[in-house]
């Protein structure tokens, strides 16, 4: 960890991004494939790789409790020393400074330590940390903390960690980045690199695949125009969770969209994956289905995030997959192939229930585009999605292969900055809450507007719990949070306003969902704001009268077909 900890402070030590490559790239090469993986993770800031449940769930407050107990110093002591740096890594280091036993431990001890307080509960998170940080030389003190904090602070982006990879292994950034968007894990992307195993239609069944992505259009004449083919496919955009299936050999692993393991959420998919009868590998939409009929994503909700299924809730909301594309069969990997020839293998594998095959049609037109997104709102789905039926799987990319045509006043993906304590009805429960887009420009997060309603009590006690616990800042009535609860919030229209930092607001948010299964990294933009702002309720400019007079174009007004149908 001391290793670790000096080629950190070492990155952190130079502003020039050469230098920091390099520094870290000659870090990287010196460690075995296990340390390698372990420490292009940790280098990001982050205690886990994707594939874990990533929260350790400890608060900044029992962070403080153990490093001031190691240390012995005072809370005005502590406090001190936090003012003078502003950041948790290294306010600890330098508070256990000459109190620790500078013991030599490996990386290996810290992940076993992460995983410790992971999967321990409440008070007892403490222990497994106090533990480490004791026998931890400050230095390395200092960076397990900013490991266990996600900050790292030290000038690293993922994408110079990408380079410092390609710098120790001798390979262009390039293939890096593009075997990354597959594993979707910085530390199998290193030690895949290292070995050379950068072929990047490779499929290893049980490791995810990162899920590829569908642009936003709003107009099906704009989904024809951006798509560019002759001919397009349709299928439903079904409101579920994305899950990924691997099978072969009896094992079974499923993963959610943040590549996160999900086998035991969903048992009845995992029993019959086993009669499948062939290696595949799945992409698709868990739906919450009963006696033929899908039912609404609030059921789904039921069942997510719950440790263990009993059998009453299995019959309750029972689930089912709607594949929408094979990407592995029987030893083949299928990225490189076209949708076209990816379905035709699916269609051949005659799946039956839970599994179902998304209902597919052809549009050769924007009038048919139209006339199937019609019917898909008739059927009751959010949207249509729009495929190139020559397109191969490209893993993490919101390419143009992929389009999502969704209602005409989208709603947006926003992340929580603060919350406040609600009043009346609300009072003793944090039910206010502030939210931010992504600012692509400055990569700051600038906040949009603040939502109360939406939600059920229980999940207002329940977020309570969890923004207690995501704390950075107190300020009595509010509570300024760390940035990770995404939001699904639609809204009434956008206006222009200086009470926030992004120059917008949206007017009468409410929360449609909570996104658990979306990242940060992936919530919506100001660009997006903007662009919504100018098509919808800027000043009215010529193409967008002349979009209303003529057909086809969105219709506002909820209950009824966004669209007319045309034949
Ligand atoms: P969004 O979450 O708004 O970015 O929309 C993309 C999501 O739509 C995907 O991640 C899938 O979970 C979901 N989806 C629903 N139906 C389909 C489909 N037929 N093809 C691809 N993605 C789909």
């Amino acid at each position: 960890m001391l290793d670790f900890a000096r080629a950190g402070a070492a990155v952190g030590g130079t502003s020039a991004t050469l230098e920091k490559t390099r520094v870290l790239a000659a870090y990287l090469r010196s460690l075995e494939d296990d340390d390698l993986r372990r420490a292009a993770i940790f280098m990001t800031g982050r205690p886990f790789g994707p594939s874990k449940r990533s929260t350790l769930g400890l608060g900044w407050s029992a962070l403080s409790k153990v490093v001031g107990a190691i240390s012995g110093r005072d809370d005005d002591d502590l406090q001190r020393i936090f003012r003078k740096h502003s950041d948790l890594g290294d306010w600890a280091g330098e508070a256990l400074e000459g109190r620790t036993q500078n013991e030599d431990v490996s990386l290996a001890e810290v992940e076993a330590t992460l995983e410790a307080i992971r999967t321990s509960r409440g008070a007892s998170k403490a222990a497994p940390l106090e533990k480490l940080l004791r026998r931890l030389h400050p230095e390395a003190a200092r960076f397990a903390v900013k490991v266990i904090s996600s900050e790292m602070r030290i000038g690293l982006s993922e994408g110079l960690v990408e380079a410092a990879i390609a710098e120790a292994f001798g390979v262009p950034v390039t293939q890096v980045k593009r075997v990354h968007l597959i594993t979707g894990d910085i530390g199998e992307t290193a030690v895949r690199v290292k070995h050379g195993h950068i072929e990047t239609s490779t499929v290893t069944l049980f490791q995810p695949v990162r899920f590829m992505l569908a642009s936003p259009v709003e107009t099906a004449a704009e989904g024809f125009a951006r798509m560019g083919a002759e001919k397009v496919w349709t299928e439903e955009k079904y409101d579920g969770v994305r899950c990924q299936l691997h099978y072969a050999d009896g094992r079974v692993e499923l993963f959610s969209r943040d590549l996160k393991e999900t086998t035991s959420a969903f048992p009845e998919l995992a029993g019959n994956a086993l009669k499948l009868g062939h290696e595949v590998l799945f992409d698709g939409e868990v739906l919450a289905h009963r006696d033929g009929r899908v039912l609404r994503f609030f059921e789904l909700q039921h069942r997510l995030g719950r440790k263990k299924v009993t059998s009453e809730l299995r019959n309750e909301v029972p689930v089912v997959l709607v594949i929408f594309d094979l990407l592995y069969l029987d030893g083949r990997p299928l990225l490189d192939e076209p949708l076209r020839e990816r379905r035709r293998l699916l269609e051949g594998l005659g799946v039956g229930h839970p599994f179902l095959l998304a209902r597919l049609e052809e549009a050769t037109s924007p009038a048919d585009l139209d006339r199937i997104f019609a019917d898909t709102r008739e059927r009751g789905h959010e949207g249509l999605m729009v495929k190139d039926p020559e397109s191969p799987y490209t893993p993490g990319r919101r390419g143009l292969a992929w389009l999502k045509l969704k209602r005409p006043l989208a709603t947006l993906d926003v992340v929580v900055t603060a919350v406040e304590w609600g009043h009346g009805k609300r009072k003793g429960v944090l039910s206010d809450y502030t939210f931010a887009v992504k600012d692509t420009a400055t990569g700051r997060l600038v906040n949009v507007g603040k939502a109360y309603t939406g939600l059920t009590d229980a999940e207002i006690a329940e977020m309570t719990t969890r923004f207690l616990s995501i704390t950075v800042d107190d300020r009595g009535w509010a509570r300024v949070v760390k940035p990770e609860v995404v939001l699904e919030v639609a809204f009434d229209s956008i206006q222009h306003s200086g009470r926030h930092a992004s120059g917008y607001a949206l007017r009468f948010p409410r929360i449609v969902r909570i996104r658990d299964d979306k990242p940060v990294e992936e919530i919506d933009t100001l660009e997006r704001v903007a662009e919504l702002y100018e098509r919808y309720f800027g000043a009215p400019t010529a193409e967008k009268l002349s979009e209303v007079a003529s057909p086809p174009g969105p219709a506002s007004g909820r209950g009824r077909p966004p669209h007319k149908v045309r034949r």
